[in-house]
C-alpha cells in the first residue's frame, strides 16, 4: 500500500510503498477513503508524543470501508462503512467497564501507538468496541472529522463542559476542533465568543454560530471576553493547546466557571501558567476532555443528521494522499480556514 512515512522527527515525510497491514484477531483493516490532518498529527511528526516509534505513519481521524476482519470480530463485515474514535479502547479494563473508553488504560491509537491512516489501509484494534457505522448519506470527507475533532468538541461542550442554553461559552482557537465546539455550543443554545488570529477562521466561526469574535492581536483576550459577556464566560475551551490560550481560557471565566482543556499541550510546547489563586477564589473548575467513546456517538450522529451542525462546511479543502507531507508541514502556520482532508 501507499503511506506517508515519517523516518525522522521534524524532517519531511515521504509518500512510499509499505507492506499491507493484517487485522489483529479482535481488529479490522479499513480502506481509508478520507483522513483529516489534525494538529496532533503535527505533534506526532515533531516528536512531541513519546508513544510514537519511527518509522511512523501518522493519521488518526478517518472514514473508510472495512476490507478485512479478524477471527474474533462479531459485529463487522467487509464492506461496512465506518469511522472510529482515535482512542481504540480495549473494552475490558476498569475504565472501559465503567463506560469511559476514552481514557482506557490499555488503549491503542492509530497514528500514535501504531501506524495510522495517512495510507491506503489502516489496522484498527478491538473493532467490536470501537467502530462506528456511517450512514450512507454522510459525505465521506466530512465523516472523517467525526473520528477526532468533531467528537472531541461534542463531548467537551456537552458532557465535560455541561453547557446549558443561554450560557456564555468562550472558544480559544478556531481550527477544526474549535469550530466544532462553536457549532455544538451554538446548537445547544449557548452564546459563543470565539478567538483566533486568522481573519478567515474568525469569519468561519461567525458562520458556525459565534455571536462575537475576538482577535488576540487586539489586546488581552480575557479582558475582551469579560467585556463582551458582562463578567466572563461560564465555560471556556482551549482548543489550541498552548500556554497562552490555556491561561487566557482560565482567566476569561466568571465565578464558578468551567475551563475545558482540549488542545493537547505536550510538554514540548511549554507548561502553562494556570492562575490557581483565581481557581480557588472564584471556585473555577479545570477539566480535561480526551476524545469520546464509540457508544456516545449516537447523540452526535443525531445532531449531525438534524442539520444543526454544519459538518460539510467544516472541510476547507480535500487533497490527494500525495499532498500529505505538505499538509502536515502547513499545520505549523495554518493559512486555510476549515480542516484539510486527504483522500487516498
Ligand atoms: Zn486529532
Ligand atoms: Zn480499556
Amino acid at each position: 500500500m501507499r503511506a506517508v512515512l515519517v523516518e525522522e522527527f521534524g524532517a519531511p515525510p515521504r509518500l512510499t510503498r509499505v507492506p499491507d497491514p493484517a487485522p489483529a484477531p479482535h481488529g479490522v483493516v479499513v480502506a481509508v477513503e478520507a483522513t483529516g490532518v489534525c494538529r496532533s498529527d503535527w505533534h506526532a511528526w515533531q516528536g512531541h508524543d513519546e508513544d510514537v516509534v519511527l518509522p511512523h505513519v501518522p493519521g488518526h481521524e478517518l472514514a473508510g470501508t472495512v476490507v478485512a476482519v479478524g477471527a474474533d470480530v462479531r459485529g463487522w463485515r467487509p464492506g461496512d462503512r465506518v469511522t472510529t474514535p482515535f482512542v481504540t479502547a480495549c473494552g475490558t479494563c476498569p475504565e472501559c467497564a465503567a463506560g469511559q473508553q476514552q481514557v482506557c488504560r490499555a488503549q491503542t491509537q492509530p497514528g500514535f501507538t501504531g501506524w495510522g491512516s495517512f495510507a491506503d489501509l489502516v489496522a484498527l484494534d478491538h473493532a467490536d468496541v470501537n467502530l462506528v457505522r456511517l450512514r450512507a448519506d454522510l459525505p465521506t470527507s466530512a465523516a472523517a472529522a467525526l473520528g477526532c475533532r468533531v467528537a472531541t468538541a461534542f463531548r467537551a461542550v456537552s458532557d465535560v463542559g455541561r453547557v446549558r442554553p443561554g450560557e456564555f461559552v468562550a472558544v480559544h482557537g478556531c481550527g477544526g476542533v474549535g469550530l466544532s465546539a462553536v457549532a455544538v455550543a451554538a446548537a445547544a443554545g449557548a452564546r459563543v465568543v470565539a478567538t483566533d488570529l486568522s481573519p478567515a477562521a474568525r469569519a468561519l466561526a461567525t458562520s458556525f454560530g459565534a455571536e462575537h469574535v475576538v482577535d488576540p492581536a487586539d489586546g488581552p483576550v480575557a479582558a475582551a471576553v469579560e467585556h463582551l459577556t458582562g463578567g466572563g464566560a461560564h465555560v471556556s475551551i482551549d482548543a489550541v493547546g498552548s500556554p497562552v490560550t490555556c491561561e487566557a481560557s482560565v482567566r476569561c471565566l466568571r465565578r464558578r466557571g468551567r475551563h475545558v482543556q482540549v488542545g493537547l499541550l505536550p510538554a514540548a510546547v511549554g507548561r502553562p501558567s494556570v492562575p490557581m489563586d483565581r481557581v480557588i477564589a472564584l471556585e473555577l473548575q479545570v477539566l480535561g476532555s480526551h476524545g469520546m467513546a464509540a457508544h456516545d456517538y449516537p447523540r452526535l450522529m443525531s445532531l449531525v443528521m438534524s442539520g444543526a451542525f454544519p459538518l460539510g462546511r467544516l472541510v476547507g479543502r480535500e487533497l490527494p494522499l500525495e499532498a500529505g507531507p505538505r499538509a502536515l508541514s502547513e499545520l505549523e502556520r495554518p493559512g486555510t480556514a476549515g480542516i484539510t482532508v486527504l483522500r487516498p
